[in-house]
């Protein structure tokens, strides 16, 4: 579970990439866009607030880099022909994917499973691991077509060791990382392409401030900061890792 927080990302790494961001309008995500398009990449902007899309849109507008995309989809209520008609949408403007970086996310409720609601779990599972595996299965001909194509898939330390009360959140990203496991396995003979996971580790964000209400923000790296190993993993000195479990940060207490 290597980290590279100390990475080094050369100004043209993702140059005249295509990458797909999912939950691009907030925290974690809205940071990997905006560093992915400053490193050259045109980044397609998904997410379910079309305000908040906008807003990063604008941002890399005025920083002067690729025009990006956005694609409005809430993963909550998509189904698999939203995400085929996705795919059509990519290919015939783009004919590539060379990166997907899987970040949208829903923390859920913490709350003893006793007290869990079916629904919010069903929900949590749906944006969490449901949706995000038959986007990728959608978007795989596409990804295929790339030279050197990253997926990332974002998890959490809650997914590599269950915690109590974490419920549907600990286990959607326990399924990512299993998921990523067999899928990994499947792409083995196909070198150019690569999918691992990312545990971003605590990050001053809405859905840490959710999680831990107590906690002093202050205290806590900002999207911003993580993104060393982020930018690693999306650009091709990371081609040839694939199966892999990542961490954006030094573990914590929590
Ligand atoms: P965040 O600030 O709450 O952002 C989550 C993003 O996901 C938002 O852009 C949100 O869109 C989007 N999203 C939520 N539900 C969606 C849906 N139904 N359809 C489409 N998009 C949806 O959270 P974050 O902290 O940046 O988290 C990003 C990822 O890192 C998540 O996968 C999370 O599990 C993981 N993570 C975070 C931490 C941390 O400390 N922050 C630690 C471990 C793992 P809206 O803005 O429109 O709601």
């Amino acid at each position: 579970m290597s980290c590279k927080i100390d990475y080094q990302a050369p100004v043209d790494l993702l140059e005249n990439r295509v990458v797909l961001v999912t939950g691009a309008g907030d925290g974690i995500g809205r940071a990997a866009a905006l560093s992915f398009a400053r490193h050259g990449a045109t980044v397609i902007l998904l997410g379910r607030t079309i305000e908040k899309l906008e807003r990063v849109y604008d941002e890399i507008e005025a920083a002067g880099g690729p025009q990006p995309a956005i694609f409005p989809l809430n993963f909550e209520g998509a189904t698999l022909h939203d995400f085929d008609e996705m795919a059509k949408t990519m290919d015939k403007e783009f004919g590539r994917l060379d990166g997907l970086l899987h970040n949208a996310g829903l923390l859920g409720r913490i709350t003893p499973f006793e007290q869990y609601d079916a629904e919010l779990w069903d929900q949590v599972m749906q944006v969490n691991i449901n949706g995000p595996i038959w986007m990728t299965q959608a978007l795989l001909p596409l990804l295929q077509n790339a030279d050197d194509a990253s997926i990332i898939f974002t998890s959490s330390s809650v997914g590599r060791k269950g915690r109590a009360y974490w419920g549907a959140y600990s286990v959607s990203k326990f399924a990512t990382e299993g998921f990523v496991e067999v899928l990994a396995d499947e792409l083995e003979s196909q070198t150019q392409l690569r999918v691992n996971t990312l545990n971003p580790g605590a990050t001053r964000t809405q859905m840490r401030q959710s999680a831990y209400p107590g906690e002093d923000p202050a205290t806590l790296r900002t999207p911003e900061e993580i993104m060393p190993t982020y930018l690693w993993l999306m650009g091709p000195d990371s081609a040839g890792v694939s199966g892999q479990k990542f961490d954006a940060q030094p573990p914590r207490q929590r």
